[in-house]
């Protein structure tokens, strides 16, 4: 069934995940190509129907991001975004060619403030909307067409530009919220507005896509399904520009936990979010606060604070859904180092993780060096050593051995010894603190003209034992490149974090000639 039959199911709504586009379009959230990919494999395992993959007239690395997850994924739709000209709809289309199912995805700012130079609802405009709208139905029969700013858009001109995509023949309209500048009643108003006035409206179907500048992305969303929209663009964690996009997992989640008002439903697999939501987390650098709806630290914070005696009593004394809904693992079993290989396979699979054998012995080695050094190793801990692992790229670069020397009698010191092609080197350096001194040891082994963008660290767990997540962002001619690594040892997770960043930006400027930064979409 493709998309648009499902969605004629009257009660049946899209999810259209833009995280890989709209999301890394959020400054510094930049991810690789190899994380796009994985990404896009826990996305299609989640059962999302649509998966916006990229923008491929921005950049290389966007087209080959967009190409290679069409050539893996078979059960989602794979997107590609393109502007209104043709050159832009040619080179979309040929990124998606390899997916199974494929969608062109092509807008046109509307409002006043977007609209340079182009009367209201000018000929010229309408010209467009229907030119670009018929170029891409040439070459797909999914298309979608957005109306970019559209809440600000006059509305005679708002129905004109539909109308005219409609009839070239698109597939899927959507009115994005650009700004995040609309309220719930007003966007569900113009919804109903559209699907009643604008001719073949019941031939397509409407699509929200929510900004949070005011905190309402997902309320207006949900109003905007309560107003006859069936797709909803969303990104995990809400990522996305500025204050972000509507998240997937609280619209999904409010659609299923209060399925009374809200007679809808998605195909999502929810028991895959905490997992989705981690990666894209560990990827990006973006941490998730710990108030979080749904995948903060502390939604479900119930389970071991001061409500745990009314909880083991009756659970939904405070829980309007399980933590097991979401897959945040239900039981926080405690592994130690007397576990075995397999209880932790176990582990993995409740915490969403299907790991190759390879994959597999790797982690359970460094499962078994952490709980030498950690007497308990819980859900969170594995899940950073995994994370850690899958988020590296080539390693070209690895560290072999770190001595720090910290306090109050400075200078501090790092002899940092580092492996490189192979090949052994060290260095001592000195700092203007530890951290400091750890990056110039890294520098001086390998000169590198990267700017730290980004040096952050967070507990994963309570107590002076647990281990530290440290993010590193670097950038360099205008190419992003994130690296994260877990450790007890915040130092060593540090110069490794450093490392890693290292090494994923050395692969994408292998791959990738330096491009010029260009406009992005809504
Ligand atoms: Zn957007």
């Amino acid at each position: 069934m493709s998309v648009s039959e499902a969605a004629a199911e009257a009660a049946h709504v899209i999810v259209f995940d833009t995280t890989m586009r709209d999301g890394e379009q959020s400054p510094g959230a930049s991810m690789s190509i190899e994380e796009k990919l994985e990404l896009a494999k826990m996305l299609e395992e989640m059962r999302v129907d649509v998966i916006e993959a990229g923008f491929p007239i921005a950049s290389n690395g966007d087209f080959e991001a967009v190409q290679r997850i069409a050539g893996i994924v078979s059960e989602s739709t794979v997107c590609g975004l393109a502007r209104a000209a043709a050159i832009d709809i040619d080179r979309c289309a040929e990124a998606i060619r390899p997916a199974k199912r494929g969608r062109i995805h092509t807008f046109l700012s509307t409002s006043p403030q977007h609209r340079d130079h182009i009367l209201r609802a000018s000929p010229e405009e309408i010209d467009l909307v229907t030119g670009s709208v018929t170029h891409a139905r040439n070459l797909c029969d999914d298309v979608e067409w957005s109306a970019q700013d559209a809440t600000r858009t006059e509305r005679d001109v708002l129905r004109r530009c539909v109308e005219a995509a409609i009839r070239a023949g698109a597939t899927t309209i959507n009115i994005p919220d650009t700004v995040g500048y609309t309220y719930p009643s007003e966007y569900a108003e113009i919804f109903r507005d559209l699907i009643e006035n604008v001719p073949g409206a019941e031939r397509v179907v409407f699509s929200t896509h929510c900004h949070n500048d005011l905190g309402l992305a997902v309320a207006n969303s949900l109003a905007g399904v309560q107003a006859g929209a069936r797709q909803v663009e969303v990104a995990i964690n809400g990522i996305g520009e500025r204050a972000g996009n509507a998240a997937l997992e609280e619209i999904v989640m409010a659609l299923k936990v209060r399925g009374d008002a809200l007679p809808y439903a998605t195909r999502l697999k929810t028991e895959h979010i905490t997992r989705a939501s981690r990666y894209v987390s560990a990827v990006t650098g973006f941490p998730v606060q710990f108030n979080k709806a749904i995948v903060g630290k502390n939604a479900f914070a119930h389970e071991s604070g001061i409500h745990q005696d009314g909880m083991l009593k009756n659970a939904s004394t405070y829980e309007i859904m399980r933590p097991e809904d979401v897959g945040q693992g239900g039981s926080n079993l405690v592994m130690g180092k007397h576990s075995g290989r397999h209880a932790f396979r176990e582990k993995l699979k409740a915490l969403g993780y299907d790991l190759g054998q390879n994959a597999l012995n790797e982690a359970f080695g460094r499962f078994k060096d952490l709980a030498d050094k950690k007497k308990h190793v819980f859900d969170d801990d594995i899940v950073a050593l995994v994370d850690d692992a899958l988020s590296r790229g080539a390693d070209r670069i690895q560290v072999k051995s770190l001595r720090v020397v910290a306090g109050t009698e400075g200078p501090q010191e790092a002899a940092l010894t580092l492996v490189i092609d192979g090949a052994e080197a060290a260095a001592t350096c000195t700092g203007d603190g530890p951290v400091d001194a750890v990056f110039n040891a890294i520098r001086a082994m390998v000169p590198h003209a990267a700017e730290l963008r980004l040096f952050q660290v967070h507990a994963v767990t309570e107590g002076t034992d647990a281990q530290a997540q440290v993010s590193v962002r670097l950038e360099e001619d205008g190419r992003i490149a994130t690296g994260a690594a877990a450790d007890t040892d915040t130092l060593t997770a540090s110069a490794t974090a450093y490392v890693n960043a290292l090494n994923n930006l050395f692969a994408r400027k292998e791959k990738t000639a330096p491009e010029p930064v260009m406009a992005r979409g809504f």
